[in-house]
Formats: structure tokens, C-alpha cells, sequence
């Protein structure tokens, strides 16, 4: 894909992310790799309203190549980038129902969300829990290369969600899978859960391997 058509993809999928309120404000990020560095939104960007021709341009260091300054959470891309060589494209919002789980006492870190459908399963299926860091807290780069290798799905806690995917279209879908899966598991809270067992999420993985 032309970095022209990337530029417009970025615009028109945050703007689609924007209006259905899975992200607000000026939060949430998206980036993808090109042939010669990485497009990324701005800081202090609205999702809803990006303009293709300052999205920032990054080399694998951070430095800026050209366009706006990048997000100042370039850096979480960045170390999800080198431990995943395939990885496209990486989307990180501060979606609502995502944060609320990861604000739970007694959540699992290991499994943040039961396999409680096998598209979760197929799309997200193995999310981990990061600890807390304070904004800015740039320890948590070493904390997210950590699991980035084997997790394309990490989830910040009280924070959000860090998505990766082979290219935009594919992140993109994966972090709305996992809000709508988060909301989900929130709906069905205090009740008894029948999820998918061993053998079926298996099943699933060895079907369609992330
Ligand atoms: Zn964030």
C-alpha cells in the first residue's frame, strides 16, 4: 500500500474509531509501519480529526523524520514493534469498557478475559495485564517488550489496550473485538459463566493461529 493510502487509511479509520466512542478526547494512538520509518498520530491529536498530511513520521528510534510531533506514546508502539518483526500496525485507545476491566481487583493477569466467545478467541485470544505506570513512566517500555513477543493484545492496566495486527484493518478489528468482548464480560459479571473449554480454544488456535 502507498504511504499516500496509508496516510488516508489512518485518517479515515480513527475518525470511524472517534465516532463510535471508542475513543475521545485527545486519546488514543495509531501507528503503522512503512518502508522507510513509521506514520503515526500526533500528540495531542483527536482521533476524529486527523489530517493525512501532518500525521507524524518516525524512524525505529523515535526520532522525528517529518510531519507533527508524534504521540507521547510512541514508545509503547515502538517496543511492541521490535519484539514483533510481522507486526503492521498497532492501535492503543482508552476504550471504555477495556479500562473498566482493567481496573478490576481481582482480575487474572494471565487471562485479564475468560474465552468467552471463540471470535474474542480468534481475534485477541491471548491478553495479558500489565501492572500500572503513571503517564510518562518510561520503565513501562521494558515492562510491554517483555510480553510483546508473545502477546499481540496487551492490556494497560487502569490504562487501556495496546493492539498490533498485520497491517491497520487487522488492529484495528482486534481492539474492537476486545472492547466489545470486555463489555461483554462486564454484562455478564456476578453470574455464573459457561466459557469455552481447553480443548475448544485449542481447537480455535491450531484453526486460525494468530
Ligand atoms: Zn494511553
Amino acid at each position: 500500500m502507498s504511504e499516500t493510502k496509508i496516510r488516508e487509511e489512518i485518517c479515515l479509520l480513527g475518525k470511524s474509531m472517534f465516532d463510535r466512542g471508542l475513543t475521545v478526547g485527545s486519546s488514543g494512538n495509531i501507528s503503522v509501519r512503512n518502508d522507510d520509518g513509521w506514520l503515526m498520530t500526533p500528540t495531542n491529536s483527536c482521533l476524529g480529526r486527523l489530517d493525512p498530511a501532518t500525521l507524524s513520521k518516525v524512524d525505529a528510534k523515535g526520532n522525528l523524520l517529518s510531519g507533527d510531533k508524534q504521540t507521547k506514546e510512541s514508545f509503547l508502539h515502538l517496543s511492541v514493534y521490535g519484539e514483533r518483526p510481522t507486526a503492521g500496525a498497532i492501535v492503543h485507545l482508552h476504550s471504555t469498557h477495556s479500562v473498566a476491566v482493567s481496573c478490576l481487583a481481582d482480575v487474572d493477569s494471565k487471562q485479564p478475559i475468560p474465552p468467552i466467545t471463540p471470535y474474542y478467541v480468534m481475534k485477541i485470544g491471548n491478553l495479558v495485564l500489565l501492572p500500572y505506570y503513571a503517564p510518562g513512566d518510561m520503565t513501562l517500555a521494558n515492562a510491554v517488550k517483555e510480553v510483546a513477543g508473545k502477546h499481540h493484545a496487551i492490556l494497560l492496566a487502569n490504562h487501556g489496550p495496546i493492539v498490533a495486527g498485520k497491517d491497520l484493518e487487522s488492529a484495528v478489528y482486534a481492539t474492537e473485538e476486545l472492547e466489545e468482548t470486555a463489555k461483554l464480560y462486564l454484562l455478564l459479571r456476578g453470574n455464573r459463566l459457561k466459557i469455552l473449554t481447553p480443548e475448544q480454544v485449542a481447537e480455535l488456535h491450531r484453526k486460525w493461529p494468530q
